[in-house]
């Protein structure tokens, strides 16, 4: 998609696709629902840059072809999401540490060493954060959940600065595998602490920052919350609460912290803001706020029109 911003008209790009053309991309099983080209390619266009950002739907069996072939096509970079964060960091020549500790790669790209990975979710889930003062040492975080995006979290209290970090699950033995998963990264597992979902009373009174990486309240069941009304009436006043999920926005989960007068922030500046860091990436230059302005613009007129 390419936007005229002078006449305001979204036209086709088709015909502005050459043989200079660099290509990017996202793989993922499925993709058809993938975000991201939307805003990659709002951004793209607006930077006017001649890249163009396809969703290619990947089987888990076909990486290792894939990435031969993307390779031998010269495609710049790609994003990776469900089900190869994980599945692709042995077909990579380099992992950073930030994704090598969360054992996730969103953002791929090829360089003079072969493929790079890292995570860009960790900087789209504290990028919002960073914009509210807080003495982050002082701040007692909780997560709900234990999967992949809880990962990122964790790894991002760790950056901004946090003390502690709860994380609270449902399943002990998950919950004892989570654990154990960061003990290669002494920084992060000295900070971890993990509860189970029972002591979530407790929790939610103590919390300064309650965040939700759990899919409950997800589109389509926008009346669910991952914590009962009674229990969401106990966070303070002055806590924030973040959802990972950015449809339906608000979810149930933020508007019954926002009954308590909570700060709250949905997940939809982090799935731009971790966009934006893998732009700047493949393309070689910072992405400014007007630009991320832009891609949250292009998400928020595909999601709700
Ligand atoms: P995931 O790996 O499947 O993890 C989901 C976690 O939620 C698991 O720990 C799971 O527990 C827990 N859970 C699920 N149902 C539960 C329930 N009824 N009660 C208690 N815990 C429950 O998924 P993910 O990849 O982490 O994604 C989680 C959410 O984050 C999704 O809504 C996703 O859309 C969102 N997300 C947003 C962004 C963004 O950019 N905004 C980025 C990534 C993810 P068990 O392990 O016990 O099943």
């Amino acid at each position: 998609m390419w936007v005229d911003h002078n006449s305001k008209k979204i036209i086709s790009n088709m015909g502005l696709i050459s043989g200079k053309t660099k290509l990017l991309g996202i793989i993922g099983d499925p993709i058809e629902h993938s975000l991201s080209p939307v805003m990659q390619n709002e951004a793209l266009s607006h930077l006017d840059l001649d890249f163009v950002y396809i969703p290619f739907p990947v089987k888990v069996a076909n990486l290792g072809q894939v990435l031969a072939g993307f390779e031998a096509i010269g495609l710049v970079g790609f994003n990776a999401t469900i089900p190869h964060k994980q599945a692709i960091i042995p077909f990579l020549n380099e992992v950073n540490p930030t994704a090598k500790a969360i054992g996730a790669v969103n953002t791929v790209w090829w360089s003079e060493r072969g493929w790079q990975g890292t995570n860009t979710d960790v900087i789209g889930f504290i990028s919002p954060l960073k914009r509210i003062e807080r003495n982050w040492n002082k701040v007692k975080p909780v997560i709900l959940g234990n999967g992949g995006a809880a990962r990122a979290v964790v790894a991002g209290l760790a950056e901004l600065g946090c003390s502690q970090i709860n994380v609270v699950g449902r399943n002990k033995d998950k919950l004892a595998q989570f654990w154990q998963s960061w003990q290669d990264s002494p920084k992060i597992s000295a900070l971890l602490k993990i509860h189970y979902w029972e002591n979530l009373p407790s929790l939610v009174a103590e919390a300064d920052l309650l965040v939700n990486t759990t899919p409950i309240g997800m589109y389509p069941h926008g009346d669910r919350s991952p914590i009962s009304p009674e229990i969401m009436s106990k966070i303070k006043p002055k806590a924030i609460a973040y959802d990972l999920i950015y449809t339906p926005s608000p979810t149930k989960f933020l508007q019954l912290a926002q009954t308590q007068g909570s700060t709250i922030i949905d997940g939809l500046e982090m799935l731009v803001q971790q966009g934006a860091a893998a732009l700047e990436i493949w393309v070689g230059q910072p992405i400014s706020n007007e630009v991320a302005e832009i891609m949250m613009r292009s998400l928020q007129q595909k999601l709700f029109g």
